[in-house]
């Protein structure tokens, strides 16, 4: 039988992301040494003291459902920890979710209707539009690529494309594909216009602790911005918890009464006793946190030396763990290129609406990412 699938699903293409990583394991089946600078995941294994929290949590029968919206406990840390960064945050407008994934496609479902505009900042990380998509939102883009990515200058572009028919604004800083930390007069700029054209603004943080040098600043925490923020986190990055699964959504309460309800009759709730090693987490893993912290920036450092030994100038940003690398016009056949002949394993910038660019990810081996610039280098990539 043929089935009449929904055009909301059928709109929506697969990831990008995982169209490289399966040729890289088609690749690797055959016996070939990818180096795959495609992924978005920090190398490093979840730190001891959560692994254990975790396992403990499982043999204390911490297994069946939790409250909906998170275990009392998480919920009160998070709140804390989002006080801490200067956020008027109570544990009851926090939602736990199974990756901040989960946050997110709830946040766009519950303030998404027909034909909403939602703002996206190019490039923007490919599951943004195929969620706005999916809720019925219709898509206006401002580039910042003509910027270096770099929000700031950006602001007469995205003061051209927001009006008073924009639902939603999504930003995310520090940025994934970019690594662009965006500056506190940018973050001034988007509340203006959000304030004035009365925008709800999704604030996508999970790449907060991956900072180098630089303090990023909570949008929730700028005047007016409090009840229009939703803010998304969670510990996939800063943790390396990315199989876990685990994240968060703080907003109004109203808005968590609206989005809890799509929550518990999806998910129903998080892990239970995933949520037992978030809190260990969030209490005591500070160290951790720093020490990856470092390690990426000896590598985006490093990384970013050997492009310019090649003469090729990558704008570096001062978070996450990626880089655009500038490369032809057509980065889909440079990136199918680069894997086939190089075996070097990278996202085209076009699925993040960023044509001309491969998006790297340095959350690996500074021997690898040698060996990755080494084989583009000889195959005649640069
Ligand atoms: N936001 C951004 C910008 C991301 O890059 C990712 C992960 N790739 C997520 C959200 C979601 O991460 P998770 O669901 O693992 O918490």
């Amino acid at each position: 039988m043929s089935f009449d699938f929904a055009d909301r699903v059928e709109q929506v293409e697969p990831s990008a992301t995982l169209a490289i990583s399966n040729k890289a394991s088609e690749l690797e089946a055959e016996g070939v040494d990818v180096v795959d600078l495609s992924v978005g995941e920090p190398d490093f294994p979840t730190p001891e003291n959560i692994v254990s929290a975790g396992q403990e949590a499982m043999a204390a029968g911490h297994t069946g459902y939790t409250p909906s919206n998170g275990i009392p406990e998480l919920r009160e840390a998070i709140a804390s920890k989002l006080r801490d960064d200067g956020i008027d945050a109570e544990s009851g407008e926090v939602i736990v979710t199974p990756g901040g994934k989960q946050a997110l496609f709830e946040t766009f479902q519950t303030l998404i209707d027909d034909g909403d505009e939602v703002v996206l900042l190019d490039p923007a990380w490919v599951s943004y539009e195929a969620m706005a998509k999916l809720s019925g939102g219709s898509l206006n883009r401002v580039d910042l690529a003509p910027y270096d990515f770099q929000l700031e200058p950006a602001l007469d572009d995205l003061g051209a494309a927001v009006s008073d028919d924009t639902e939603l604004l999504v930003v995310n800083s520090p940025s994934n594909p970019t690594g662009a930390v965006y500056s506190d007069a940018a973050l001034e700029g988007v509340r203006d216009l959000a304030v004035e054209h009365d925008v709800t603004v999704i604030s996508d943080e999970i790449y907060q602790q991956i900072t180098y040098g630089v303090e990023p600043t909570s949008l929730a925490t700028l005047d007016g911005m409090g009840d229009r923020t939703v803010t998304i986190n969670g510990f996939s990055k800063a943790y390396s918890m990315t199989g876990w699964r685990l994240g968060y959504l703080h907003a109004p309460e109203s808005l968590v009464s609206q989005a809890g309800k799509l929550h518990s009759h999806s998910v129903s709730c998080a892990v239970n006793f995933v949520q037992h090693a978030g809190l260990e987490a969030l209490e005591n893993t500070d160290e951790d946190v720093l020490e990856m912290r470092d390690a990426f920036l000896e590598r985006r450092d490093m990384l970013s030396d050997l492009f310019a030994e090649h003469g090729v100038d990558v704008p570096v940003g001062d978070g996450a763990f990626y880089m655009m690398l500038p490369v032809d016009e057509d980065d889909q056949a440079w990136c199918s290129g680069a894997i086939e002949d190089a075996h070097v394993a990278t996202v085209p910038g076009s699925a993040f609406g960023s044509p001309g660019y491969a998006r790297i990810s340095y959350a690996a081996s500074e021997e690898r990412l040698r060996e990755a610039v080494d084989r583009l280098a000889e195959h005649g990539y640069f």
